[in-house]
């Protein structure tokens, strides 16, 4: 097998994403991204450490070997699919986003399909043949259930008839014929993040990760697994309500969520709360702000994270209110779980390392942990962007092989 870098398709990328660079946060504590995970997961041994520049000692070497089994993580986005390889030692194999189009609109038939190419690319490229996967992870955004079936209400991403009710998992096991394992994109992106920075001390923590993207995903981890809950709805960190005295300005409407809940987290700290909820708010405080002239609310909206790197005063008050949100919902937490670690990780902090320990420290500075908990837990951004959910579907195949 091989280690490779890839230079990104053509598929669009999602709101949010970033461009490649280094996700060290000026002073901020960022997981370590590129150790082996190996440590984390049981009794495996730990290979070296990956090379960003060059190859394995094993490079070059095609073989497989029932040694040399590997693991697939496939996260599958509205418009591509992203994968990457986890090999038996723990070490992933690819140190890129690897996309291709996921084709979700097309349909259930066309989107397996599309999954499967997606899998024979990534494989393809690291030089590693069908034969030596033992298990896939599969992601994808909810709502789902615990084992990968779309709600009987449709998604976002799955709005067509066809998809509703449609069991993802299912059928991607069925087509390739080795295990498959389902995690939301946002439990597997808090996975890979617990163990990015736990490494081979995951075992022994506790982490809450919250993602801000268009909503706001996330995940709970206890002892280095996912918590999914009875129904796989644990971790919906979004929909939790949190109190609004003090973070509210004079006059600002109760922000509302399209879950249909008012005042909870998701509603404030998500790019659908920056357009419905604050942006149209602050706007009335900021009449000759620029953003006033935008295209559409949402176009404006987009445009907030670019404009609070530029310590812009309106952007600021907004990006504030969405950091003290998730600062409450971290005391939340705190008291649920006690976690070791808090995440915090999607678009909003893809930016300048200065914006980002901002950002980082408001939140840190709104979460109310007793001394002793102080003590003891860690704030961190969720490194390695948009691969994360791709590396967590690996890592919870990976784990899947431990109780067979
Ligand atoms: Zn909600």
């Amino acid at each position: 097998m091989r280690q490779v870098s890839f230079q990104r398709s053509l598929c669009a990328y999602p709101l949010g994403m970033a461009k490649d660079g280094d996700t060290d946060g000026g002073g901020i504590p960022t997981p370590e991204s590129d150790q082996s995970l190996a440590g984390s997961l049981g009794s495996r041994p730990v290979s070296s450490r990956r090379s960003r520049s060059g190859g394995r000692e094993d490079e070059g070497s095609r073989a497989s070997t029932s040694s040399s089994w590997v693991v697939v993580g496939l996260d599958n986005g509205g418009t591509c699919n992203s994968a990457t390889v986890l090999d038996h030692s723990g070490q992933f194999l690819v140190d890129r986003l690897v996309e291709s189009p996921s084709h979700v609109q097309d349909g259930p038939h066309v989107a397996v399909e599309a999954l499967v190419e997606a899998l024979d690319h990534v494989l393809g490229a690291v030089g590693v043949a069908r034969e030596s996967v033992r298990a896939v992870g599969l992601g994808t955004p909810g709502p789902a259930s615990a084992d990968g079936v779309i709600s009987s209400k449709g998604a976002t991403n799955f709005s067509q008839t066809p998809w509703h009710g449609f069991d993802f998992r299912g059928a991607l096991e069925r087509r390739l014929g080795v295990p498959v394992i389902y995690n939301n994109d946002g439990n597997a992106a808090a996975l890979y993040a617990h163990h990015a920075h736990f490494g081979s001390e995951a075992a022994l923590h506790s982490s809450v990760s919250a993602i801000v993207g268009t909503g706001l995903g996330g995940g709970v981890i206890e002892a280095g697994r996912v918590i999914r809950g009875a129904a796989g709805m644990a971790g919906e960190l979004g929909h939790v309500h949190i109190p609004m005295q003090g973070l509210l300005a004079d006059g600002q409407p109760v922000p509302k969520c399209k879950c249909g809940f008012v005042a909870d987290a998701e509603s404030v700290a998500s790019l659908a709360g920056i357009e419905k909820n604050l942006l149209p708010y602050w706007l009335t405080r900021f009449p000759d702000h620029k953003l006033a002239r935008a295209g559409s609310i949402g176009e404006a909206a987009k445009l907030v994270r670019d404009y609070g790197d530029s310590e812009d005063p309106l952007a600021l008050e907004i990006l504030g209110q969405q950091a003290m949100a998730l600062g409450r919902l971290f005391t939340i937490a705190s008291n649920f779980i006690d976690p070791s670690a808090y995440f915090v990780g999607g678009g909003v902090v893809e930016a300048s390392p200065k914006f980002r320990e901002w950002f980082l420290g408001r939140v840190r500075e709104h979460t109310s942990l007793r001394e002793e908990q102080l003590k003891v837990a860690t704030f961190a951004l969720i490194p390695d962007r948009d691969m994360a959910g791709a590396r967590g579907a690996a890592l919870a195949a990976f784990h899947s092989l431990d109780a067979l």
